[in-house]
Formats: structure tokens, C-alpha cells, sequence
């Protein structure tokens, strides 16, 4: 941080501080200067940005670094992945996040693919070459995702598959080589790959996000798919959830190393301001007022970095349960908002201002609240786990 403050949970950074640094040093080196040409008038990188941020961090080792040599990755532990994305939301620089694989890239559901799915969609996934979405969400079943009204029904005289529904609020869905659809078959979810050039899949209408990030609609019109794009072949039917498990735990730490990152940027763009900034003749951080913003925000990111490092560690171990990512996640997410809530109040008029990374964080980290699961969500997980509910 530019605040040069040390913190407890720099302890457990130690052992990838390397890794992490040379991280860093790319982002600084690469994508800080690429994220200066960032047309004015969007807030977000533009595709082909993107996509250089991704190849490039995957010929560097970094992208998709928790997959293994063989498919392509670099075998990193859980845990230097979290930290990595940890660092790309603490830098500050909207290229970073997308040197990361996200929820355009390697899906653990291809991990459980046949071995022609994994070299056909996963290995260029994996090395960056390639972008994909997920289609799960329906108009009637978002965080009920699985009483879905998509289906597929085999043709028996061919052995395809044809899809009929219509799914909502896809990310990246029109950039994607490859759609990931859940859709029924015979009530129970099943995950089939469809590519872009597929007539009968088309995007239907576009939603522009708080952040600027738009999502789609996906229209599957009796969309004929071939008896193979089951993932994980016949024994994929109807295990959807069982082959994308994984993900969950994963995804949503994340999700929270992320949260924790942009939560620390914004903390410093505030006590750095608030070091400079002076009113009533002090220096506003003279005021306990506005230190409570800043030293409230300091306990709560240390103490979410922490539980979502354990959690990263209990990945590694194979000990972790949903409810530790999700009470991670939950936290994280939260106290990103309230971080760059309050920071943006430090700020006055300053960062409300367009163009202030300030007002666009305040924008972009509110879908972390929703993504991955709602915050309630996560709560319902967490309740769960303590036997209610
Ligand atoms: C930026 C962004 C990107 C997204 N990308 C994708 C994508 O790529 N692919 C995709 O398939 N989907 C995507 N989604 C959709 C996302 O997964 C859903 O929005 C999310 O699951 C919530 O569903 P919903 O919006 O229908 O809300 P609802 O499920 O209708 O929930 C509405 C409210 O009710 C609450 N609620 C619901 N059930 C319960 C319960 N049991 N207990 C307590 N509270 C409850 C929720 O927490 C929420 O506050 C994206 C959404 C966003 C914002």
C-alpha cells in the first residue's frame, strides 16, 4: 500500500511474497501504462485489452497458475492464487483483475470433461487463448438456480441434443468462444458445451451494469448440439452440480481475496488524502471523525484478509467446507463496500467526482455482493451450517 503501513496479516503473505512480487512488478510494468490508453468514455478496459492482459499473464505463469503443468498451469497453490488476486484488486489498476482467470476462464466443470472436451475448451482456456461464459441463470431462477425451465431433450434418431430456454444476466456472453449452458434433462441439471457459431443460441437483450460491464440474455431456440457436448460425457447427465462443486468454495474466495484488495486500495487512496487534505485549518485526518473511517475500515480488512487466507489454506489441505468460504465471502464482500463507502466520504466532493477510481470502485464493488451468490445467500449457507434453517 502507498501508505507504507505494515500489517498483521502480512505474515501469512510471506511465503509466496515473491510470486506476489514479481505479480506486481508486471501489473506496474505492463498493464499500468496499457490502462492509462482505457478510452475516457467507458470505465472498463476494452476487449482487446483484455484479452492481452490474459494471454500475457498466462505466458508469464500467472493465469489460471492453480491448474496444473500438464494442463497448461503453473501448479500454484491455492493460496498464491488468492494472493494474487488479492494484488491485482490492491493495485488499483483496472487491467489487473483481468490477468486473473475469472468467471470467463478455465471452469472446473471442463476439469471434469472428457479428455476430448479438456484438450478441445479447457487447455485454451488455460493458457488464455480462448474465453468462455456460463449460462445458469433464468428470468424465474437466480439464487434458486437449479429449478431451471431450460431443457435438453435428446433426438433419438440422431443422438443430438437440442436446447430450448432462455437464460439471463450472462457475463461476457458476447465475447465468449463458448457458451457453458445448465439445463434440465429430465429435472435434473446438466452442463453442455455450445459454441458461438451455433445458429440456434443467440444473445437476446443487453443489460449495462452500475459498473458499465453489461450481461446478456441467452436464447437457446431448439439450439442442436452434438451427443458429445455433455460435460463429462454420459455420466454428466444430470450431475451438473456434483462435476461444479469444486468451483464454489473456490470461486467465492476469490471472490473475497479480490474484495479484500480493492478494500485495501481504497483505504489508502483515503488516509492519503486524508494526510493532505486540510479544513478548519487541521488536516482532515487530525479529525476523529474521519479517522473512525479510516481505522474502522483498517480492523475490518485485516480481519476479513485473514479469514480469507485461512480459508485459501483449507483449500490447499482439502479441509475446506462451504460455509467457511461462504462466511469469507460474505465478509469480504461486505466490508469492500463499506471500505469504499467510507473512503469515498473522506474524499468529499473529490471522489464523487467521474474519473475518481474512487466513484467507479463505488460502482464496481457492489456486484461483488451479488456474483457468486448474494450475500443472503451466503448467510443461508453459513445458517445452515449451524444447524437452522
Ligand atoms: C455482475 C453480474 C454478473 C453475473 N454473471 C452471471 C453469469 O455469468 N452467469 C449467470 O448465470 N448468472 C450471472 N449473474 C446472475 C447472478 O448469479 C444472480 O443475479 C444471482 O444468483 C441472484 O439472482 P437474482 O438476481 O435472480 O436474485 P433473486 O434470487 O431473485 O434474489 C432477490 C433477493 O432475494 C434474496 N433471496 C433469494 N433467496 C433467498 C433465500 N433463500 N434467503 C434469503 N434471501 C434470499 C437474494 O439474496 C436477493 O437479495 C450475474 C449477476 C451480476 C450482478
Amino acid at each position: 500500500m502507498s501508505t507504507g503501513m505494515s500489517t498483521p496479516s502480512s505474515v501469512l503473505e510471506d511465503e509466496h511474497r515473491e510470486l506476489v512480487g514479481s505479480f506486481e512488478s508486471f501489473i506496474r510494468r505492463e498493464l499500468v501504462p496499457l490502462a492509462a490508453e482505457i478510452p475516457e468514455s467507458g470505465d472498463l478496459p476494452p476487449d482487446d485489452m483484455r484479452a492481452y492482459a490474459r494471454s500475457r499473464s498466462a505466458a508469464l505463469g500467472f493465469y489460471a497458475g492453480d491448474y496444473p503443468e500438464e494442463l497448461g498451469g503453473s501448479g500454484m497453490p491455492f493460496t498464491a492464487v488468492v494472493l494474487l488476486h488479492h494484488a491485482a484488486g490492491r493495485s488499483g489498476c483496472p487491467l489487473a483483475p483481468y490477468a486473473l482467470a475469472g468467471s470467463d476462464g478455465p471452469s472446473p466443470l471442463l476439469r471434469n470433461g472428457t479428455p476430448e472436451q479438456i484438450e478441445r475448451y479447457l487447455l485454451p482456456l488455460v493458457r488464455g487463448e480462448a474465453s468462455r461464459c456460463l449460462a445458469l441463470t433464468e428470468p424465474q431462477a437466480g439464487s434458486d438456480a437449479f429449478s431451471l425451465t431450460t431443457t435438453a431433450t435428446r433426438d433419438t434418431g440422431s443422438g443430438e441434443w437440442v436446447l430450448r430456454g432462455r437464460k439471463t444476466f450472462v457475463s461476457g456472453a458476447d465475447k465468449a468462444d463458448f457458451t457453458l449452458v445448465i439445463a434440465a434433462v429430465d429435472g435434473q441439471p446438466t452442463a453442455f458445451v455450445v459454441e458461438a457459431a451455433n445458429p440456434g443460441l443467440r444473445l437476446g437483450q443487453r443489460y449495462d451494469g452500475m459498473s458499465g460491464e453489461p450481461v446478456f440474455e441467452v436464447l437457446l431456440d431448439e439450439a442442436r448440439v452434438p451427443a458429445d457436448a455433455v460435460i463429462g460425457g454420459e455420466a454428466g447427465v444430470g450431475n451438473a452440480l456434483g462435476n461444479g462443486m469444486d468451483n464454489l468454495s473456490r470461486g467465492r474466495l476469490v471472490v473475497a481475496a479480490m474484495c479484500d484488495g480493492i478494500a485495501e486500495y481504497a483505504l489508502s487512496q483515503g488516509v492519503e488524502y486524508a494526510r493532505e487534505r486540510r479544513a478548519f485549518g487541521e488536516r482532515i485526518g487530525a479529525y476523529q471523525h474521519v479517522q473512525e473511517h479510516l481505522v474502522s475500515s483498517r480492523a475490518e480488512i485485516e480481519a476479513a484478509k485473514l479469514l480469507t487466507l485461512a480459508c485459501a489454506r483449507l483449500v490447499d489441505v482439502g479441509t475446506e467446507s462451504p460455509e467457511n468460504a461462504a462466511l469469507a465471502k460474505l465478509t469480504s464482500s461486505e466490508t469492500a463496500v463499506r471500505v469504499v463507502d467510507r473512503a469515498l466520504r473522506v474524499h468529499g466532493a473529490t471522489g464523487w467526482v467521474r474519473g475518481h477510481p474512487l466513484e467507479f470502485l463505488y460502482r464496481y464493488v457492489r456486484m461483488m455482493t451479488v456474483i457468486e451468490g448474494t450475500s443472503e445467500i451466503q448467510k443461508v449457507i453459513i445458517a445452515r451450517s449451524m444447524g437452522l434453517g
